[in-house]
This record gives structure tokens, C-alpha cells and sequence, in this order.
């Protein structure tokens, strides 16, 4: 049973149309799968590029920070140590002294030497105590104005020529600071002393501010940066128990710009943004920060998700729309870097190019595919319909469709072997039209065909279902009838010539005519002889006596 249902289906595939469909398939599904697998691999290439276009400009902006922050760290050390064990040499005590006579004045200076330091910039006693966050403790101060003195040599050698412009401070709580941006003798130095301790920066280096006494990035506004914005990055110095006050650098925000616009190399390479730690953008590679929010706020939401649990230094990628986003948190910043680039840009970089050659040679390659099919589909069918009617005319007669003489006779003694084994009777019939030459010589030969024709439907019409029928000579026609006695095909016979004899048979020119036919019949019972050729031999024999006898009759006997 089994086996069966394997072989049916097995067979349907030996059909050469559903070969050439399988190939197809199989040769279309090989094709897809290949594509896609490039596709993939290019998909894979084309976000490692992301990455690392993002990394590198990370890296870039995180070694220029850790930069800056090692040396803010090395002023802190500078600071902390100078407090411990104070130098004092003439200088720095003609300097205190002179600090002494000025702490009263609404602003003052002082400096070790003019071309090797920077100056100390202080206000008066009064300002200081105006301000609950400052203190000016007459234990203290004199120790950390020799090491702010101290501090200004070092400071002096900052190198400002560096890829961020930057200004590098150290703001006291005691009512001076000391920056490498120095500023002239005059009542600027009351603002600028000011501005510096209002902001967040500082006021947020509170101990109770900032307990773990880390370092701290703060995005404020100020007047004098084109932009108005300023990024600062403080940390609080601590001596002994006691806040003394903060050193910090900072950037404007246009350098930042600057900074991501030069490390920007190609322009279909997508758009980079700085954000704060609750992402604001700060700066781009663009020519500006763009005018509409970039991201909905699910979308934000969605990037503040992945990117609040990740560690600094980590990466990662987002698919948003038709946006490729790639982030990266920066370890020396308390932000990161976001990477979008668009659709547009895709398909105008090189993935996208080579995407688009893909999917056309995917395209192209099917179209081929399918215009190939259908031509062999087409040669296939023809090729079928060819052999079909090849086999027909093998096989069959064209004129009357019955079957030909060497296919009769092939059937004809399969059929008298199958009743010989079966013990069943066997019975034959030979007919043959009567004065057919005269119907011809009368109408023509095509008319002669037509009466061919119509004695041929006569003759089919009348034998049984497993009779069967051939035209074994120009107008003679042979019957075969399975299990059938001489009796019952002498009656097969009989009908067949009433109907060739009663029906008229319109010709050309309106001649009607009427034929007749004579009959051969006989059967292997009465021979004890199943061959077919001598029964026919014996038929044809009673046919030749029918004809004898007056033609338009049955003989069955010799
Ligand atoms: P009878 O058998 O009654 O003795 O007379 P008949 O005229 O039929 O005699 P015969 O068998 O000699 O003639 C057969 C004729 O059939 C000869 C031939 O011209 C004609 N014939 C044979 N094959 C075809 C055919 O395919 N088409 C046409 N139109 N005529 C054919
Ligand atoms: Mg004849
Ligand atoms: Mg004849």
C-alpha cells in the first residue's frame, strides 16, 4: 500500500513537465537562498562599518578627554601636595604680604613672575563673606595661596593649541581663581569670579552636593561662546577635611562641533551626535543641531533603555524606522555618541550600492529564470502533443479513425490468445463495401472517401463495447468479437449491414446514394483453431462467398 502511494507519486515526477518545474524551483530556491546569504554577510559587513565609523570618532573624543582629565587630576595632585608642605621662599611670603594689604579691595592680582606664571585673580573680604558658599578662613588661605602661586607655574605650560580649545581653571572658595584664559588687573575680575562660582559646576561640589567627590560634567550657558553654550567637567579639591574650592576645564560648544565635523570623513557616512546624560543634543557632525527633535519621545525612550544599562565604553545599534542608529557611551564623558544614518544615506554609500547590484542581479537572474520556463514549459507541451499525435497515426487510420491494419492485427491476436486461455469464444468479421469501384468511377474519389467515412461510423456504431473494429484494406473491414459465438456475431453482422443498408448517403451535387456491404463471419469454436490470420483467412473466404451469392449479405458457412 504503501509502496503504491511511493510509486504514484514517484511516477508523477517521471513526467517531464514536472521535471522542468522541479528544476526550476529547486534552481529559483538555490538562486534566492544564495542572495539572501550575500545579503546577510553584506548586512553583517555594513554594521561592523557603523561601528567602527562610530568608534573611531569615540575614541578619538574619549583620548582628547582622558587628556584633559589626567590633567586636571595632575593640577588636583599639584594642589593637594603644595597644601601638605608649602613652599616658601621670599617671593611667595612678599606675595602673601602684599595678598594682606589688597584682601580688603573690591578686586586684586597677584603674580610670582610675570613671564613664567599666571595670575592670581582674588576679590575682597566683603564679597566673600556675602556668600554663604564661600569662606575665607585666615587659617588656611595663606597655605593655599602659595599653592595656587605654586599651581600657576604649571598652569602657564598648559598647551592651548590643542585639538579642543579649552579654558582650565581653579576656582577658590576663598575669594580668588587662577585660569589659563588671564585676564588684565581691572574690575573684570569681579564678574569673572562671579560667573564662576554661580554656576552649576561649582555650587555642585558642595560636599553635600556631591558625596562621592567624583568627577562631574555640567552643560551651562555662557555669554561669551559663539554658541552660548559651554561644556564643563570639575572636580572638587578637599584638604584636610575642608572644601577648599574646584578645578575644572571646559569646552565651548563650538569646538565640539568643530571636533565632530573634522572627524566626519565621507558624507553619505550618516550624522554623529554628542548627548548628555539625559539626552540633549549637545553637538553634531552636521552643519548645526537640527532644528526638529531627531527622535520621537517613545524613540528616546527607547534609546534611553538600552543605553541607561550600559557601561561606559559599550556600543551598540538601533533600527528605528528606516534609520540605522549606532551608539556609543563614552568613558570620559557623562553622555554618549549617537550615529544615524538614513535610508537616503544608505543607498548612496557603498553597502548601498553594491545592495542595489545585488537585488537587480537577483532580479535579473529570475526574470531569466522565468522567461526560460516559459519557453520550455512551451517546448515541453509541444513536444507532448507532438508525440501524442505521432502515436495516434501510428496506430490509427486517419480517414475513417479506426485502427490500421498492423495495430488491428496486434490487438486482434492479443484479443484470440486471452479468450484461447480463458476457453472462451472467439469470433471474426470481415466486411467489404459492395461495387465500391462504382462510387468512385460515379463521384469521384472524394466522395469515395466520404462513403469510406460513413461506413466506418455505421460500423462502430453497431458493434458491442469489447468489440473491436480496423480497416484492414482499401474498402474491407475486419471486426474482432471476444467471447462471442458464430451465432451471435452472424447476428453482430447482420445489424451492421441493415444500418450500412438503410441509411441514403448525400453526395456532392445533391446525388444521394445508398450502399450496401458483404459479410464474412467466422469463429474459432468451429475450427477448434484460435489463430487469429486463419480465422480471418476463413471470414475473408465466407466474405468472397457472400459476394458470390448476390452480395448485401452475412455467410457463415463455406
Ligand atoms: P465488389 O467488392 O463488390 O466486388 O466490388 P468493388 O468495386 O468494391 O471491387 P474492388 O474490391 O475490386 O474495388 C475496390 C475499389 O476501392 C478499388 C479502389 O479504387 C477503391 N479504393 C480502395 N481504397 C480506397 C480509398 O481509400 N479511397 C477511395 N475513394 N477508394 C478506394
Ligand atoms: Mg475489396
Ligand atoms: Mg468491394
Amino acid at each position: 500500500m504503501f509502496g503504491e502511494v511511493i510509486q504514484r507519486d514517484f511516477s508523477r515526477f517521471k513526467n517531464p513537465r514536472n521535471i522542468v518545474n522541479l528544476c526550476f524551483i529547486v534552481v529559483f530556491i538555490f538562486s534566492t537562498v544564495l542572495t539572501w546569504r550575500e545579503a546577510v554577510v553584506l548586512e553583517g559587513a555594513y554594521v561592523a562599518n557603523q561601528r567602527n565609523s562610530l568608534d573611531n570618532v569615540a575614541t578619538l573624543l574619549d583620548r582628547q578627554l582622558q587628556h584633559n582629565i589626567d590633567n586636571l587630576l595632575f593640577y588636583r595632585n599639584t594642589m593637594f601636595y603644595a597644601l601638605q608642605s608649602p613652599i616658601s621662599t621670599d617671593r611667595t611670603r612678599k606675595s602673601l604680604a602684599e595678598f594682606d594689604l589688597l584682601r580688603t579691595e573690591a578686586f586684586w592680582q597677584l603674580r610670582l613672575d610675570l613671564n613664567r606664571s599666571l595670575p592670581v585673580n582674588g576679590v575682597s573680604d566683603e564679597f566673600v563673606n556675602s556668600n554663604p558658599l564661600l569662606d575665607r578662613n585666615d587659617q588656611t588661605v595663606h597655605t593655599e595661596l602659595s599653592s595656587a602661586l605654586e599651581l600657576s607655574y604649571i598652569m602657564r605650560l598648559s598647551d592651548r593649541s590643542r585639538t579642543l580649545p579649552q579654558r582650565i581653571f581653579y576656582a577658590s572658595r576663598s575669594g580668588f581663581f587662577l585660569t589659563n584664559t588671564p585676564s588684565a588687573n581691572d574690575p573684570k575680575i569681579i564678574s569673572l569670579y562671579q560667573r564662576l562660582i554661580s554656576q552649576p559646576y561649582f555650587s555642585s561640589q558642595s560636599p553635600q552636593n556631591n558625596p562621592s567627590r567624583a568627577l562631574r560634567w555640567t552643560h551651562t550657558f555662557d555669554a561669551n561662546s559663539t554658541t552660548g553654550q559651554i561644556i564643563t567637567a570639575a572636580i572638587p579639591l578637599d584638604f584636610n577635611g575642608r572644601w577648599y574650592g574646584i578645578l575644572a576645564f571646559d569646552y565651548p560648544i563650538d569646538s565640539l562641533h568643530d571636533f565632530l565635523q573634522q572627524a566626519k570623513y565621507d558624507d553619505h557616512e550618516g550624522t554623529v551626535l554628542l548627548y548628555d546624560n539625559e539626552l540633549n543634543p549637545i553637538a553634531t557632525s552636521a552643519q548645526q543641531l537640527p532644528k526638529h527633535e531627531l527622535f520621537t519621545a517613545p524613540q528616546l525612550a527607547q534609546i534611553a533603555s538600552v543605553v541607561t544599562a550600559a557601561k561606559p565604553g559599550e556600543q551598540g545599534e538601533l533600527r528605528m524606522d528606516s534609520r540605522f542608529i549606532t551608539w556609543a557611551k563614552l568613558n570620559n564623558f557623562d553622555g554618549l555618541l549617537v550615529k544615524v544614518h538614513t535610508l537616503e544615506e544608505g543607498v548612496q554609500g557603498e553597502f548601498g550600492r553594491i545592495s542595489i547590484v545585488l537585488s537587480v542581479l537577483w532580479m535579473l537572474f529570475t526574470l531569466m529564470l522565468v522567461v526560460s520556463w516559459i519557453v520550455i514549459r512551451r517546448l515541453v507541451n509541444n513536444m507532448f502533443s507532438l508525440q501524442k499525435t505521432l502515436t495516434w497515426r501510428a496506430n490509427y487510420d486517419t480517414l475513417t479513425r479506426l485502427y490500421n491494419r498492423g495495430a488491428f492485427f496486434e490487438i486482434a491476436q492479443k484479443l484470440s490468445q486471452e479468450c484461447k486461455q480463458q476457453a472462451q469464444p472467439f469470433s471474426v468479421i470481415q466486411m467489404d463495401l459492395d461495387l465500391f469501384k462504382s462510387i468512385n468511377d460515379r463521384f469521384g474519389h472524394n466522395s469515395g472517401d466520404k462513403v469510406l467515412a460513413h461506413a466506418a461510423a455505421m460500423l462502430s456504431d453497431a458493434f458491442r463495447q469489447g468489440d473491436v473494429a480496423g480497416r484492414v484494406g482499401g474498402e474491407e473491414f475486419c471486426i474482432v468479437l471476444p467471447d462471442t459465438t458464430l451465432e451471435e456475431a452472424v447476428k453482430v453482422a447482420e445489424r451492421i449491414r441493415v444500418r450500412i443498408n438503410t441509411k441514403d448517403l448525400l453526395l456532392k451535387q445533391g446525388n444521394i446514394t445508398r450502399i450496401s456491404a458483404s459479410f464474412g463471419v467466422s469463429s474459432a469454436q468451429e475450427f477448434n483453431d484460435y489463430d487469429f490470420e486463419r480465422l480471418q483467412s476463413h471470414a475473408d473466404h465466407r466474405l468472397y462467398k457472400a459476394k458470390q451469392d448476390g452480395r448485401n449479405r452475412v455467410c457463415s458457412h463455406d
